[in-house]
């Protein structure tokens, strides 16, 4: 499913095309792809709202396959293995941020499903060494949301600097903040959610969140920490109220409509902003074997590869329940 010109994710942007597979070069690894989830991110790439780096593009960043075939050089993955595929798709491995555990960083890094072509297909070309194991608790499709929203809401846990017990704050609770939840319980954690949907809320309760309410409302107590997940810096600002002093906002976002003026008193005692990028390999194995550990439970909804502009309209309209997952 190819985008060749962003568009209202209504007039479906992406658009059904036939190519035959190559073979992997050096280093490469050839998935046949079983799940692919689908990203905020990918909706942002497709209407527009997020700068396309190449055009045309496959997109589609959490990617579960089997090898179909190895490249040159390729000793630690064998034909018939599953691998996961995330946002990372390589890094320079040589710079001083790849050289100190912040390969997130790397100004030559590229992305799956932004610089080469993602999920959104029946085959993916990947690098071997950004591929992922994935732990055997979790069948395909369940996999899929672990590997963006599920990565990510672990990192910015780690930007938030939430310590177990703490108070938590979570703005917004679509996919990934449905798994940040989890993990934050398992540590312990107090969590207090913000989202305009009612259906979101009662899911927030159930899943052991103690206080749920809208933006616009304070959450009983001052929050240690906060993790936004809304593209709205309106979002953020509400979260910034309401944490206590000393406390960060991890704003989980790539993309934001931007960032509201506001009197400085609302960042004034030590509270912090923080932005969450990307995640590193070392992330993602953590996050992956702390999932199967919990277990984290995913919920997503399934469509067939051809119905990636139906995933994505639903997506625009807040309809997804928990995730959306395209089956190959
Ligand atoms: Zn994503
Ligand atoms: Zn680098």
């Amino acid at each position: 499913m190819l985008l060749e010109r962003p568009a209202p994710a209504a007039a479906g942007p992406l658009r059904a095309v036939t190519r035959a597979p190559e073979a992997p070069g050096p280093g490469q690894l050839l998935l046949r792809i079983a799940a692919c989830g689908v990203c905020r991110t990918d909706l942002q790439l497709c209407e527009g709202d997020l700068a396309p780096r190449k055009m045309p593009i496959v997109p589609g960043h959490q990617i579960v396959g089997r090898i179909e075939a190895v490249g040159d050089g390729v000793s630690d993955w064998r034909a018939g293995d599953r691998a996961g595929v995330a946002w990372l798709a390589g890094t320079c491995g040589v710079c001083d941020k790849c050289r100190s555990e912040r390969e997130n960083l790397c100004a030559s890094a590229t992305f799956t499903g932004w610089d080469v072509d993602g999920g959104y297909a029946t085959h993916a070309m990947v690098r071997a060494d950004f591929a992922l194991r994935l732990p055997d608790a979790f069948d395909d499709l369940a996999a899929a949301p672990l590997l963006c929203g599920g990565v990510i809401g672990y990192r910015s846990l780690k930007r938030s600097a939430i310590a177990p017990g703490g108070r938590l704050g979570l703005y917004g609770f679509g996919a990934s903040a449905l798994i940040t939840l989890q993990v934050a319980r398992h540590w312990g954690c107090r969590v207090f959610v913000a989202t305009r949907s009612t259906a979101e809320r009662e899911r927030a309760r159930s899943l052991g969140a103690e206080w749920t309410g809208g933006y616009g409302d304070a959450p009983p107590e001052p929050l240690d920490a906060a993790i936004t997940f809304a593209p709205s810096g309106d979002v953020v600002r509400a979260a910034l109220r309401a944490v206590d002093r000393g406390a960060t906002v991890a704003i989980n976002a790539i993309h934001l409509d931007r960032l509201p003026e506001m009197p400085y008193e609302e960042l004034w005692w030590e509270r912090r902003l923080a932005s969450v990028a990307n995640f590193t390999r070392a992330d993602a194995r953590e996050f992956l074997a702390l999932a199967a550990q919990i277990p984290v439970k995913t919920s997503f909804e399934t469509h067939p590869l051809a119905d990636a502009n139906v995933a994505l309209a639903r997506l625009s309209r807040g309809e997804v329940d928990g995730a959306a997952v395209l089956v190959t």
